[in-house]
C-alpha cells in the first residue's frame, strides 16, 4: 500500500510502498477513503512537542474508511462498515480516567498517527472498540475533519461552561477554528472570530460569526471589550502562536474561562492577581471521548456543522504541510484515496 512516512523530524515525508498491516485480536483493517490533514500531523513530523512520536510513523488521525477485514474476537463491526481513525486510538479501559468517562486522560493511551500508525495510508489497522462509527449518509471527505477538528472544538466549547446567549471568542480560524465557530453557533453562543488573515475572517462571517477581528491590524482584546462591554464568557485558543493565548486570556470577563487547545510548544504568563480577583478559569482540553465523538459527528450528520474542505493527494503531503505552515489553507485539506 502507499503511505506517507515520517522517517526523521523536520524532513520531508516519504511517500512509499509499505506492507498492508494485518489486523490482530480485536482489531480491524480499514481501507481508507479520506483523511484530513491536522496541524498536529505537522507538529508530529517536526517533533515539536516534549513527548515525541514513534519513528518511523505514518501520521493521520482524521481518517475515514471502510472495514476491509476483521481480526479475531471482533463482534461489533463487520466488513463494509464505515469507521473513523481518531487521535484517541486506544485507551486502557481500566484506569481511573477510563472508568470515569475521561478516557482522553488515560496514561496508557495510544494516539493515531503518533504512537500508532495513522491514516495517511491506503490501509490502517485499529482497535475495533475505539474507531469512530460514522453516521449513515455522510460524505467521507466532508466528515473527515470532524474526527479531530470537530470533536476537539465541540468538547472545548462544552468544557468552557458557556451558556446559550453568551459571547464566545475563537482565536485561530484554521482547520479547528472554522468548525469551532460552527459548533458555537449551533450551541447558541454569540461568536467572535479572531485570526490574522482576512480571508479566514471572510470565511468566519460566511459561517455565522457575529463579529470578526484581524489580530494583526487591531488589538483583539480592546475590540472584544468594546463589542461585548466587559469581555467574553469563554475564549478558545486554537491558534499556534503564543500571543493568541495571551490575548484569549485577556478577552474573558469576570467568571469567564479560557480554554487552551492549540499546541505551540510555549508558555504564557498567567497574572495571579487578575486570575484570582476575576475568578477566571484556565483549562486545557484534549480531543474528546468516544461519546463526545458520537455527538460531534451527529451535529455534522444533521447538517449543523460542515467542514470546508479542499481535497489533496497523498503524494502532495509535503506541499500541503508547507501551505499549512504559511497559514495559506482556508478550512481543511482532506487527502482523498
Ligand atoms: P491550522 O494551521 O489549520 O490553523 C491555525 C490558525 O491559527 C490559522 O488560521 C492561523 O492563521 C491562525 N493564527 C495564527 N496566529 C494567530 C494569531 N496570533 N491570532 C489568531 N489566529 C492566529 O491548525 P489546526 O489544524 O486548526 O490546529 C491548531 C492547533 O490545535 C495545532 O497546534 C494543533 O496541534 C492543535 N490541536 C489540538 C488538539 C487538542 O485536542 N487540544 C486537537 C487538534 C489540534
Ligand atoms: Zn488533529
Ligand atoms: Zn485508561
Amino acid at each position: 500500500m502507499r503511505a506517507a512516512v515520517v522517517n526523521q523530524f523536520k524532513q520531508k515525508l516519504e511517500v512509499k510502498n509499505v506492507d498492508i498491516p494485518t489486523p490482530g485480536q480485536g482489531e480491524v483493517l480499514i481501507k481508507m477513503e479520506a483523511c484530513g490533514v491536522c496541524h498536529t500531523d505537522l507538529h508530529a513530523a517536526h517533533g515539536d512537542w516534549p513527548v515525541k512520536p514513534k519513528l518511523p510513523v505514518i501520521p493521520g488521525h482524521e481518517g475515514v474508511g471502510l472495514v476491509d477485514k476483521v481480526g479475531d474476537g471482533v463482534t461489533s463491526l463487520k466488513i463494509g462498515d464505515r469507521v473513523g481513525i481518531p487521535w484517541l486510538f486506544k485507551a486502557c479501559g481500566e484506569c481511573e480516567y477510563c472508568l470515569a468517562g475521561q478516557e482522553t486522560l488515560c496514561m496508557d493511551q495510544l494516539n493515531g498517527g503518533y504512537s500508532a500508525d495513522g491514516a495517511f495510508a491506503e490501509y490502517c489497522v485499529a482497535p475495533a472498540d475505539y474507531v469512530a462509527r460514522i453516521p449513515d449518509g455522510v460524505d467521507p471527505i466532508e466528515i473527515a475533519p470532524i474526527l479531530c477538528a470537530g470533536v476537539t472544538t465541540y468538547k472545548a466549547l462544552k468544557v468552557s461552561g458557556a451558556k446559550p446567549g453568551d459571547w464566545v471568542a475563537i482565536y485561530g480560524i484554521g482547520g479547528l477554528g472554522h468548525v469551532a465557530l460552527q459548533y458555537a453557533v449551533a450551541m447558541g453562543f454569540k461568536v467572535i472570530a479572531v485570526d490574522i488573515h482576512d480571508e479566514k475572517l471572510e470565511l468566519a462571517k460566511d459561517l455565522g460569526a457575529d463579529f470578526t477581528v484581524n489580530g494583526m491590524k487591531t488589538d483583539p482584546v480592546e475590540a472584544i471589550k468594546e463589542k461585548t462591554g466587559n469581555g467574553v464568557q469563554a475564549s478558545i485558543s486554537v491558534a499556534v502562536t503564543k500571543v493568541a493565548f495571551e490575548q484569549a486570556y485577556h478577552s474573558v470577563k469576570r467568571g469567564g474561562s479560557v480554554v487552551l487547545v492549540g499546541l505551540p510548544n510555549d508558555s504564557i504568563p498567567v497574572p495571579i492577581f487578575d486570575t484570582v480577583l476575576n475568578g477566571v478559569s484556565v483549562k486545557g482540553s484534549i480531543v474528546g471521548t468516544r461519546k463526545d465523538m458520537q455527538e460531534a459527528l451527529q451535529f455534522a450528520a444533521d447538517g449543523k456543522v460542515k467542514a470546508i474542505v479542499a481535497t489533496g493527494k497523498l503524494d502532495d503531503i509535503n506541499e500541503i504541510f508547507d501551505r499549512m505552515e504559511k497559514g495559506e489553507i482556508n478550512g481543511r485539506v482532506v487527502l482523498e484515496f
